[in-house]
């Protein structure tokens, strides 16, 4: 039977509502429902069924207080809510070139279990990433003695040119093929919903909630590991452009007809400043016929090798150049440059740092901060993960919903 205009939009509007109640519970921890109430600026009436509908479905639990807040009366303990962290096992992936993370998480966000997998391909054809996908999920739910049946949700982030709103892949470095529709290969070898997101997003995501973006409005944060990426939060959303096409930093052209870069255009930042490119422009001036890596670049650096210092001069400059750029576009409070410790500090230098300062429209107010976060693996894992209860948590209130009418 088809539901009347009216009646879909206020069950749209009660699903904004306990969608929010929901945000609310985790970001405070614990809170009573009258303190929900008047942080959402909402009716007492409205939070009470609100809760009432989450608690019935799982996703909260009442704790008694014994520390009443200073509104209750005194000797009345209230009841205060928290997420059913027990609710829900949620995994979050990160497939990068060399390794896949997984990080398994409760429904509060608390880490279970994390699991880290060696790949001896970096480009997959999508069925095989499907299945790599399903066999290291076995093995991380195995590890932590539980199994793929257990899990609500997962989320994966690979690089590239996501529409995370359909699972669709328009390109990326993980796959040998473009223009992928990830969604049903996903549902055949997973028994939950599968959510794919571009992985600098979901690192945004996780400085957001646990980070350095943590109380930030407008910010944004440049990944550096194998290519370069960006997350853009403005007003305290992540903002992913209408065909989830937005946000290519490393794609950022800064020289006309210069290098090529893996995504097979010419003079693109990542194309100077990405892993793949300096190891090309090392190993082209090398004797050496092994492949060398990043960190023999660095190292050969530090030794005063006069080839490797010019390779990762030019890197600097170029990204110093990109990130005035940035600030020049998007005026952010704050720019997090993020990375694995010791890898790109050429990336941070006070030459890099004058470079952008250089680069930015001259005005008479302080530049944004730019901070460096040294995360380890994890970090790409655990914003997967944060962007994967987020989904499971408008699927579970969705469902919802649907029972109710
Ligand atoms: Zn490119």
């Amino acid at each position: 039977m088809l539901k009347s205009k009216a009646s879909s939009n206020a069950t749209d509007q009660r699903n904004v509502t306990r969608l929010r109640v929901l945000e609310k519970i985790r970001a405070t921890g614990t809170i009573s429902r009258i303190d929900i109430a008047t942080a959402l600026e909402t009716s007492p009436a409205t939070i009470t069924s609100a809760t009432a509908d989450l608690l019935s479905a799982g996703l909260i639990a009442e704790i008694e207080s014994e520390t009443p807040s200073k509104s209750a009366r005194r000797g009345r303990p209230r009841v205060q809510l928290k997420l059913n962290g027990a609710s829900h096992l949620i995994a979050g992936v990160k497939v990068a070139r060399q390794q896949v993370s997984v990080i398994l998480v409760d429904f509060e966000g608390t880490e279970i279990t994390s699991y880290t997998h060696p790949l001896d391909q970096a480009r997959m054809a999508p069925d095989a990433f499907a299945k790599k996908i399903r066999a290291v999920l076995d093995q991380a739910c195995a590890s932590a003695n539980r199994s793929l049946a257990d899990l609500s949700g997962v989320c994966i982030g690979i690089a590239g040119l996501i529409d995370a709103n359909r699972n669709f892949v328009h390109w990326s470095s993980s796959l040998t093929e473009r223009n992928v529709d990830l969604s049903p290969l996903l549902s055949e070898v997973l028994p939950c919903p599968a959510f794919i997101e571009n992985d600098a997003n979901l690192v945004a995501k996780a400085e957001q909630l646990f980070g350095l973006g943590k109380g930030l409005k407008n910010f944004l944060v440049v990944t550096i590991e194998h290519g370069i990426g960006l997350g853009i939060v403005l007003d305290g959303k992540l903002y992913r452009g209408e065909r989830g096409c937005g946000a290519e930093f490393g794609h950022l052209k800064v020289q006309l007809d210069g290098a090529l870069c893996q995504c097979g255009q010419r003079g693109c930042l990542e194309a100077y400043v990405g892993e793949y490119a300096l190891i090309r422009e090392a190993t082209i001036a090398s004797e050496a016929t092994d492949p060398r890596t990043l960190d023999d670049i660095v190292a050969a650096a530090k030794a005063g090798d006069a080839r490797s210092i010019s390779v990762l001069a030019r890197a600097g400059q170029m990204f110093g150049m990109g990130v005035s750029n940035l600030i020049n576009l998007f005026d952010p409070e704050c720019i997090i440059l993020s990375g694995a410790r010791g890898r790109f500090d050429y990336l941070h230098s006070d030459e890099v740092m004058a470079r952008v300062q250089n680069g930015v429209v001259s005005v008479d107010a302080p530049l944004p901060e730019i901070k460096v976060n040294h995360w380890g693996d994890s970090m790409w894992a655990k914003g997967a993960a944060a962007y994967g209860i987020e989904q499971v948590s408008i699927l579970k209130v969705r469902e919802l919903a649907a029972h109710a009418n």
